[in-house]
């Protein structure tokens, strides 16, 4: 293939996504805006599918947020630890009840810059926050994001914020949500980290990896 630039590579790999994923999309269960924020913050290491079970075990025993906020960490600990590191995430989930009910006024902000004020709250969970609830153009970038963009060779960089601003530069705003979902079922279907199933993956031809 002739050399591109990397916006005409990204347009070429746009194309392509849509047209070989139309149905990707977040895999968290998405009720309400302050509990798929919880289970962003529970997604860190760890599947959405163990994140959606395990959560409604969590909001069956603490249906609203000032619940969560006036429980203990080793209360909120001991439901959610399924999810893996749940010392941390315990402290994160309770500090995000606490800002939801008290600060926000019971409003997730639509700010990513407010939403990381939260302990545990990342660039890459606001993100997913402000893209999912509100539909404000953010790319989340995580580990199947981050090896695709480089394979690929949208990016060159391995950290998340680094991608992402590479990313952000040559796709479209309104393609970023969509696009992190995407690269999500691109990483899972062919793109694997171990393995890549490059000689049937749909970005073959338009690939920058070396072969
Ligand atoms: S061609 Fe290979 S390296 Fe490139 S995106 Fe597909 S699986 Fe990944």
């Amino acid at each position: 293939m002739a050399k591109i630039s990397k916006k005409e590579l990204a347009s070429e790999v746009l194309k392509t996504l849509y047209e070989s994923f139309p149905d990707s999309d977040c895999t968290l269960d998405n009720d309400t805006p302050e509990r798929l924020a919880i289970r962003g913050i529970l997604s860190a290491q760890c599947t959405d599918v163990r994140v959606n079970l395990t959560c409604i075990d969590l909001f069956s025993k603490y249906p609203d947020m000032a619940d969560i906020a006036s429980s203990s960490e080793e209360e909120i600990g001991e439901v959610i630890r399924p999810c893996g590191l749940h010392k941390m995430k315990s402290k994160a989930v309770i500090a995000f009840a606490k800002l939801y009910v008290g600060e926000w006024g019971r409003v997730v902000p639509n700010d990513v810059t407010k939403l990381m004020k939260c302990p545990g709250v990342g660039k890459k969970i606001a993100n997913l926050i402000v893209g999912e609830i509100y539909g404000t153009p953010a790319l989340v970038v995580d580990t199947h994001c981050k090896r695709v963009m480089k394979r690929i060779g949208i990016t060159k960089n391995d950290d998340p914020l680094k991608v992402e601003a590479d990313c952000c530069k040559v796709f479209p705003e309104d393609s970023w949500i969509r696009l992190g979902h995407m690269a999500v079922d691109l990483g899972r279907t062919y793109c694997i980290a171990r393995a890549p199933k490059c000689d049937i993956c749909p970005l073959m031809n338009i690939c920058g990896r070396k072969i």
